[in-house]
């Protein structure tokens, strides 16, 4: 995958790429893709196209299944919807009873069929013409067509028109949506931050998890998803369907799947989480609760004008309690760090209003909450140079590779920088986990390309976490950051394709 060109030139098409992994059946989900072979982080694991056209939108707007619908129902009106295209469609879950017709199908079907499918469409977009020069009617049908090799008759998926209900349940359960482009590559290809949704059906065939190992993102029309955790041979890849509920409690992830996919979600991590004693989930629940009650929720909103942090300390002691109680919990019941960091992100609000409040003046002066909310960019956030490394840590867990984690990695290279010599091994650190989360993100790429994309995600003003990005590009530490950058991006990327192959 050549992907400089991609994050550069909006004019270069990467074509369908498909990397180590199979359709099979997963035990209790129907099917999954699999990891073929041993897949290290950062390697790309799905290029895909959208069925039809994604749907864009100016930045912010919140596109929802029903204007995808009403799009792709116009471009088959139009004839812009191709017999393969609909085909894809159907080789997609609807939401059928596990013992219907359609989910036979889509049980017997391979991604082999997706690129059969996708063969035809580029066949049936030359062979009318070819037909035609030489004064024949129809095209003949083409030799290529091997209907042994699969359970799945392709071309008579494609040829009835989708029906209203079918669309609609194909978008409800495959679509896939972002209310902003990717905030590295879309500064680099010159194009506007667009909301984008549409569906990418090899996307589409990746099952839930409330701790996934990939990461998914737009780039024009592609749909990117990148390994963002070393994935196993045999091992499922997943992705995330809860956006920003990845960080609540497991009863709050499990209710919104069941409502809006019908699972009950059997993820490594609901199990994990289930099986702690109860007052560790009674720690997670307080936390989360006080952070997001309404009383925290006014407190935050209200004091903006006040820009002090002694009025907000009543709600700091009360968070500062909730958390040292969640620690101690874990702590007393001897759980693992992965599934500490898991339990932290089931209370992520606690944790990260928290260190919010730490970094504000605590007399009245330029900044504050006004800053910290994203009314204004005057205060830069985090005071404390190890914050953002520690929140960077605990969303990691869940969300390797998602605009909030590479956001974070960079205040806090940004911070330690400020904070530190030049020569002190915590920059060192911040500016390796730096790397690390945008080259899993972006893939390896090349030094120059790299360093555009952390700069390109450094200026950006945007409402990730909350926090408007301090302007970084006038101080010191980002020059020191800069230098920085250069010394340890190959290293770094060594690393990492070293990683895999051990
Ligand atoms: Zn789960």
């Amino acid at each position: 995958m050549d992907y400089d060109r991609l994050y550069t030139q909006p004019s270069f098409n990467p074509g369908r790429l498909v990397g180590p992994i199979k359709l099979q059946p997963v035990p209790g989900k129907g099917r999954g893709l699999v990891a073929d072979r041993e897949v290290p982080l950062a390697e790309t694991l799905l290029v895909v196209e959208p069925v039809g056209t994604a749907l864009a939108a100016p930045e912010g707007r919140e596109l929802l299944p029903h204007h995808l619908v009403a799009a792709l129902d116009n471009m088959a009106a139009g004839g812009r919807l191709t017999a393969a295209d609909r085909a894809r469609l159907r080789l997609l879950y609807d939401g059928s009873a596990p013992d219907s017709p359609t989910s036979a199908r889509v049980r017997g079907a391979s991604l082999e069929d997706f690129r059969k499918v996708e063969d035809k469409l580029r066949r049936a977009a030359e062979a009318p013409k070819k037909a035609k020069g030489k004064g024949f009617g129809a095209p003949a049908p083409t030799a290529a067509a091997t209907p042994a090799a699969s359970t799945v008759n392709t071309a008579a998926l494609g040829e009835a028109p989708l029906t209203a209900a079918e669309l609609q349940a194909m978008v409800a359960f495959n679509s896939w949506g972002n209310s902003y482009s990717d905030l590295g590559a879309a500064p680099l290809r010159k194009e506007p931050s667009e909301a984008v949704i549409g569906v990418w059906p090899e996307f589409a065939l990746l099952n839930h998890s409330c701790a996934p190992n990939t990461v998914a993102f737009n780039v024009g029309q592609h749909l990117l998803v990148q390994a963002a955790a070393d994935i196993g041979q045999g091992q499922e890849a997943t992705t995330c369907y809860l956006g920003d509920l990845v960080q609540a409690p497991r009863e709050q992830r499990r209710s919104w799947l069941k409502g809006s996919y019908g699972f009950d979600c059997e993820c490594e991590r609901c199990k994990a989480e289930k099986a702690v004693p109860a007052e560790v989930s009674a720690a997670v629940t307080a936390a989360y609760e006080l952070a997001t009650s309404e009383q925290a929720t006014k407190l935050a909103t209200e004091a903006p004008g006040r820009s002090d942090r002694a009025a907000l300390r009543p709600l700091e002691e009360q968070l500062a309690a909730a958390t040292e109680r969640l620690e101690a919990a874990m702590e007393a019941a001897g759980l693992e760090e992965r599934l500490r960091q898991w339990l932290r992100n089931s209370a992520y609000a606690a944790y990260f209003t928290l260190a919010v409040i730490r970094d504000l003046p605590d007399a009245s002066g330029p900044g504050g909450l006004g800053g910290l909310f994203g009314r204004t960019g005057a205060a830069a956030p985090f005071g404390d140079p190890e914050a953002p490394t520690r929140l960077a840590g605990i969303v990691e867990a869940v969300a390797p590779g998602s605009d909030l984690h590479l956001y974070l990695t960079l205040e806090a290279l940004s911070r330690t920088a400020e904070a530190y010599d030049r020569e002190d091994p915590r920059v060192a650190e911040a500016t390796k986990a730096c790397l690390r989360a945008h080259i899993l993100r972006y893939g390896v790429v090349s030094d120059a390309v790299l360093r555009a994309l952390l700069e390109a995600r450094s200026r950006t003003q945007h409402y990730l976490g909350r926090i408007t990005l301090a302007s970084q590009s006038e101080g010191a530490g980002t020059a020191l950051a800069g230098s920085l950058l250069k010394q340890t991006a190959a290293q770094a990327a060594r690393e990492l394709a070293g990683a895999g192959s051990e």
